[in-house]
């Protein structure tokens, strides 16, 4: 049965997630479908469908969203992103949700293009006033983003902090994290978030490393730190992409057991569309689970 992901969470189980992105190009939308109908026989408490950034692939979002959710009676929740749209196609992108039945929606801002002039009149500056305009057009579980290192347009963390309360006041009813490569970095952010007032489930966001290159250059986007244990394992394998995707995998298990060992029952796993990402790590934690 389909479930709001604020309830799905609940109770004494541990939940993991995955996330998948949409095509680029319509030509490869199968098999984005066929690697997202591998994640979903791993039965995980929910899979997000990311939201392209020039919002260029929003009904694939949709579609994906809703084929996950109608068709594999997995639990989905689309992510919708208010940069790059103006607030009549963020309302139109809603009611398409609303018309598929999905009821969770991870509401972001989205990057802003350096090519732009941000915002124009007629648009939305900040996450929380897309929230705003969500939580006004239906009985949607809307989740959010946060950032255990800062957001990295934020000089002060504190400031940061103060306008993730505002966001979450807005009706957020969930938080799931930036990727973060030490575990430490998650629990001191948890207990800050918290002495402010922050109450709500907060997912931890993790993020198996397959790609060296990549992840040197998405943590100079996101502002996340690479711990020297972990960059010592990219200088290592960087350049044999099976070992870097078995050593990644290893890495992001040990990140998850030592979040199960502290308590933490939902966890998110930025598994993107490879499938066997997705199920060496439930493999890894295959008597855990039980
Ligand atoms: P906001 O919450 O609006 O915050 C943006 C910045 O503005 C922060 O620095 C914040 O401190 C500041 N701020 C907020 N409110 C105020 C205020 N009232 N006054 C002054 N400053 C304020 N991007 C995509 O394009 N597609 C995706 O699918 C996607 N999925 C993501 C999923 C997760 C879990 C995460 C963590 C990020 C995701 N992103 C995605 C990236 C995200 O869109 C960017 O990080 C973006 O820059 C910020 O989005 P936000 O919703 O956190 O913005």
């Amino acid at each position: 049965m389909n479930m709001k992901i604020k309830e799905r969470i609940l109770g004494n189980k541990v939940n993991i997630s995955f996330e998948v992105f949409p095509p680029k190009t319509d030509a490869r939308f199968d098999n984005v479908i066929l690697a997202v109908d591998e994640i979903a026989k791993l039965q995980p408490s929910f899979i997000s469908v990311t939201y392209g950034a020039g919002g260029g692939t929003s009904k694939n979002t949709v579609k994906i969203a809703s084929h996950i959710q109608n068709d594999l009676h997995v639990d989905s929740i689309a992510h919708l992103t208010c940069v790059s749209s103006t607030k009549e196609e963020v309302k139109q992108r809603i009611s398409e949700l609303k018309e598929q039945g999905i009821q969770n929606i991870l509401a972001l801002r989205g990057d802003i293009p350096q090519d732009i002039s941000f915002p124009i009149p007629n648009q939305y500056k900040y996450a929380y006033e897309l929230i705003e305009d969500i939580k006004s057009q239906g009985d949607f579980c809307i989740g959010a983003a946060c950032y255990p290192e800062g957001h990295v347009e934020s000089e002060h963390k504190e400031e940061d902090i103060a306008h993730l309360k505002q966001k979450v006041d807005c009706g957020v009813d969930f938080l799931t994290t930036q990727m973060f490569f030490d575990n430490s970095v998650f629990y001191n952010f948890l207990y800050r978030i918290r002495e402010k007032g922050i109450t709500v489930p907060v997912l931890p966001g993790i993020m198996p490393v397959t790609n060296g290159k990549q992840i040197a250059r998405s943590c100079q986007l996101s502002g996340a730190v690479l711990p020297t244990r972990f960059r010592a394992i990219v200088d290592r394998f960087g350049d044999n992409p099976k070992a870097m995707q078995q050593a990644g995998v290893i890495y992001a298990t040990d990140q998850i057991i030592d979040l199960i060992a502290n308590g933490i029952k939902n966890i998110h796993v930025y598994s993107m569309n490879k499938p066997e990402v997705a199920v060496a790590i439930m493999n890894n934690l295959s008597e855990i689970l039980k």
